[in-house]
């Protein structure tokens, strides 16, 4: 016989013959089997459910809000009330407000953070002192990974690893300090995504487990997780080829299309509800020059003087042809619209009217590895391209796009920029702050910015590659760098470690966990991590 104990989120069954308590139910959990999982697991699952674990050897554990062990009355540990802020990564979603949301003037999507890094990380030694990681974790055994650390609506912060290549969802189970490979349950969509760069979107206030939308190689799918029972479940969002990750402006969600007929644009409410596909309209772009435009079976945007027929020029060849199903960015939203940026052109799109495709014009190529959009002091977004001769900044989202040619390859996004081994702080395109002449043969490559309201200096972490005098890319591509220093650069800069034989650093991958800052190159054995305290 078992005796049944219900909280507000569980029932619990007690063994009346050895007085050990097993879950039963909890909620949103759709399948428990306590034998085969989490018995093997309990201090995790006790942190996970918030219930209650004897310290004084009766039972293993105890339903939430157990205070003493029924056996002998001494106090158990009770787990619950923890709550860190949680992590995304480079996300279009909004976040709550206790994820630390960025300001509304700095776009969404690139690595950005408004988590107060700067005032734990700048305690530590200053330069030229080299530090060392406080914590390490193995890598996920599926290295090439995206992380989330979040409650997903239990009682303890965990993190995931999604190994987007491959299908394979990862969790990390602090207290026995390994991974676990989640087990799909049921017939789970297929998560792996490979046509263009990987980005999910956040659930704001979901069901329990909710994780976000996530692309995967069938369409887009709700994620839900199940920690206690290492297994989750897919909800269908979308059944369609995906071309391009899953953004969000004004309150839309929006995706490319890999439709038979060419790529479209689909949006739907957050929720999935009035989803829609829209033609893309193509835009011949000239830079600095007279736009013209040609519409791809759909209605030109009135809002836009460069697409109205009475301003058409004559349409540049790149204009018709086809939109690449493959090989976009992750989205940027910005300014209630939403980009992705592709090695051919851009598409935009505003909620309410056609999205626009513009192809860069004949001769200029982005250079999307070197970062990504950046933003100018009166809110413009640009791009660092070549057009054979030289670098330059190009507009985005203009037909008429404006130019500002470059001395140099530029590396960063956002505000965090670097030329060569100098910080540029003014403009995009300003001569950059050289503070150091030894600076001038390093090559800096920013990974995360910390955004702040306080700082005039742009913040963050970046890679430092020490006595460089390579091209920028061939030093992000296939070169072996023998030294790169993990710098945090702000009011002082910190030294936080070094790495060495180091090859497509652009693979680093930030993240804010257990109070502590990761970085992840799916090379290294171990992620590394460094607390988020103030150092005496
Ligand atoms: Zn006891």
């Amino acid at each position: 016989m078992a005796n049944r104990w219900e909280t507000s989120d569980s029932v619990w069954l007690e063994d009346e013959r050895n007085g050990q308590f097993e879950l039963a139910q909890s909620r949103g959990i759709s399948r428990i089997e306590w034998q085969a999982h989490a018995r093997g697991r309990l201090p995790d699952v006790a942190q996970l459910l918030g219930a209650s674990e004897p310290a004084c050897g009766h039972g293993s554990i105890y339903p939430e809000g157990f205070v003493y062990c029924p056996e002998c009355g001494a106090p158990l540990r009770m787990h619950g009330g923890s709550h860190l802020p949680p992590w995304w990564g480079p996300s279009t979603a909004p976040l709550s407000a206790d994820a630390y949301p960025l300001p509304k003037y700095l776009p969404l999507g690139l690595p950005l953070t408004a988590q107060p890094l700067a005032a734990a990380l700048e305690t530590r030694k200053p330069e030229p002192e080299v530090g060392t990681p406080d914590e390490k974790i193995p890598a996920p055994p599926n290295a090439v990974c995206v992380f989330a650390a979040g409650n997903f609506g239990y009682a303890a912060q965990r993190l995931l690893a999604l190994a987007y290549t491959r299908n394979v969802l990862q969790y990390w189970d602090p207290l026995a300090r390994r991974w676990h490979l989640m087990a799909a349950e049921g017939t789970a969509a297929d998560l792996s995504f490979t046509a263009s760069a990987y980005a999910w979107l956040p659930a704001a206030a979901g069901q329990r487990g909710e994780v976000g939308i996530v692309p995967g190689a069938h369409g887009l799918a709700r994620l839900i997780v199940n920690p206690v029972n290492e297994s989750y479940r897919t909800e269908t969002l979308l059944s369609a080829p995906l071309a391009s990750s899953p953004g969000m402006a004004a309150g839309r969600i929006a995706c490319l299309l890999a439709a038979p007929a060419g790529v479209r644009l689909w949006t739907a409410n957050a929720d999935g509800a009035d989803g829609e596909t829209l033609e893309i309209v193509a835009v011949a772009a000239h830079g600095g020059s007279a736009a013209g435009s040609v519409t791809a079976g759909d209605i030109p945007d009135p809002d836009d003087d460069a697409a109205m027929p009475g301003n058409a020029g004559p349409a540049a060849p790149a204009a018709h042809a086809a939109i690449p199903a493959t090989g976009w960015s992750r989205p940027v939203s910005y300014d209630g619209k939403l980009v992705w940026l592709h090695e051919l052109g851009e598409i935009w799109w505003h909620p309410g009217s056609a999205p626009q495709w513009l192809p860069w014009p004949a001769g200029w190529s982005p250079r999307l590895q070197f970062g990504g959009p950046v933003r100018s002091r009166d809110g413009r977004l640009w791009l660092i391209g070549h057009d054979g001769q030289r670098y330059s900044y190009r507009e985005l989202g203009a037909a008429g796009a404006q130019i500002q040619p470059l001395d140099g390859a530029r590396l960063g996004f956002c505000t965090l920029l670097f030329r060569r081994g100098h910080q540029v702080k003014d403009e995009p395109w300003a001569v950059e702050n050289v503070e150091d002449q030894g600076g001038s043969h390093d090559l800096v490559l920013p990974l995360l910015e910390n955004a702040s309201s306080t700082r005039a200096q742009p913040t963050g972490l970046v890679l430092r590659v020490e006595a460089y005098s390579g091209k920028a890319e061939a030093a992000l591509e296939d070169m072996v760098l023998p030294r790169v220093q993990i710098e945090w650069v702000g009011q002082r800069n910190v030294i936080l470690d070094e790495a060495v034989r180091l090859k497509q650093p652009t693979d680093c991958q930030p993240f804010v966990y257990d109070n502590c800052l990761w970085l992840h190159h799916p090379s290294w054995n171990d992620m590394r991590g460094w607390r988020l305290e103030a150092q005496s």
